[in-house]
């Protein structure tokens, strides 16, 4: 497996941009983040000279994480004391004359993406006094052997358009394909564009706040823009730790940073199991008991799975609210195969239920990709059901009955 050191420069809450709130170390320890996860997806082995936001190791330790790598890059914005400069330079070692088209080809492309076009001022060495390289982190990388080390500037933060642009997080999810594209590239690694490898995560965690909703920030701190909100003991991917006790966390498509004194660990908490519904119809309500209000109803008589009890009502994992365990039927473990009670198939509004999120998951680990299993019959898992069904002998027609239950 093809191996990269990413190496995020300077250190949280270093060289201040031209617009309030940008941080060349804060946003380039977050941009490593994200490029490290499409890296992953697409097979590669990633490392990150800074596991938290405020580590700032030396140069020289940042360069020697290179040792054994294929690949090291250092990530930077740039700056001027004239606002006005601007664009991407990649600088590449004076001893790796063969990266030069590689850093070429880079800083046009990147210069390409940035505000849809911006300067590409070239691929660069720079030279020490002696025969060594300027740039003290591509110095000891090469030292370790690396045989393919960058160093790029993304734009310049001291330009107040640059350093606008690599503030919106959709741009860094641009220009993050484009950087894992290139390095894939240079690798020879095929860029699957799937998600058949999962990104590396510090695992899951449940989110245990006293109030209904726990805030996700663009910033390991209060002060970071809301992106969002999660819901009181519903499960969260852990992607990374601040220095402070702040968590980087993803749950969907929210990635954001939380308080990390309301995340718990799920099985400490309660040992969910999985119930099917036995009446034709049961109120979800948003609390455990008639007296609070209804927020949804269940009418498939599905399998559920239940992630706290409270006065006979139980949570469900979906965030959907309570149910009486009174109308339901204990099947078994979270993780054991449900009984099927039903035809699976894809419908309009989509299906859900817990047979559904056990399907996926075992589709997933086959090999069958139908995303995250979020116990929602989409057109993904419809895909992944036909080409798991084609594979298999059994008529193609998407639906997952006892036939194809069985083989799954
Ligand atoms: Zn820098």
């Amino acid at each position: 497996m093809a191996k990269i050191i990413l190496d995020p420069g300077h250190v949280e809450g270093y060289n201040r941009g031209a617009v309030s709130g940008y941080y060349e170390g804060t946003a380039m320890y977050h941009y490593a983040y994200r490029l490290a996860d499409k890296l992953r997806a697409a097979g590669l082995d990633v490392g990150i000279t800074r596991t938290k936001i405020t580590d700032n190791p030396s140069l020289t330790a940042r360069g020697k994480q290179a040792k054994g790598a294929d690949m090291f890059v250092s990530l930077h914005s740039n700056a001027a004391s004239s606002a006005s400069a601007n664009g991407v330079t990649v600088f590449y070692s004076i001893k790796r004359n063969a990266d030069k088209p590689h850093a070429t080809k880079w800083c046009n492309e990147l210069a390409g993406l940035i505000n849809g076009g911006t300067r590409a001022r070239g691929a660069s060495t720079r030279k020490g006094s002696g025969n060594w390289d300027y740039y003290t982190v591509i110095q000891s990388a090469v030292a370790a052997g690396c045989p393919h080390v960058f160093l790029i500037e993304h734009g310049f933060h001291s330009n107040k358009k640059e350093c606008t642009w690599l503030m919106q997080p959709a741009n860094m999810e641009a220009m993050a394909t484009l950087e894992c594209g290139l390095i894939c590239d240079i690798l020879g690694v095929k860029a699957s564009g799937g998600t058949t490898h999962a990104p590396a995560s510090f695992g899951q965690k449940m989110v245990n706040t006293p109030d209904d909703t726990l805030n996700v920030r663009d910033a390991a701190n209060v002060n970071g823009k809301k992106l969002g909100a999660l819901k009181d003991r519903s499960l969260v991917e852990v992607y990374g730790l601040a220095g402070n006790g702040w968590v980087l966390i993803q749950q969907g498509s929210l990635r954001g940073w939380v308080n990390g004194k309301y995340l718990v660990e799920p099985e400490k908490t309660f040992a969910p199991y999985i119930v099917r519904v036995t009446a034709d119809a049961l109120n979800i309500r948003k609390g455990p008991g008639t007296n609070y209000d209804v927020a949804g109803c269940i009418r498939d008589k599905g399998s559920y799975t239940i992630i706290g009890e409270q006065d006979g009502w139980g949570r469900l994992k979906s965030g959907a609210g309570w149910i009486s365990l009174a109308y339901t039927t204990k099947v078994g473990d979270a993780d054991a195969k449900p009984e099927l009670t039903r035809i699976l198939k894809l419908t309009s509004p989509n299906m859900r239920g817990e047979d559904v999120r056990w399907a996926q998951a075992r589709l997933n680990a086959l090999g069958y990709n139908c995303g995250t299993p979020d116990g929602i019959f989409g057109p993904n898992t419809d895909k992944a059901v036909k080409a798991f069904q084609r594979a298999n002998g059994l008529s193609q027609d998407g639906d997952i009955g006892p036939k194809t239950w069985a083989k799954l």
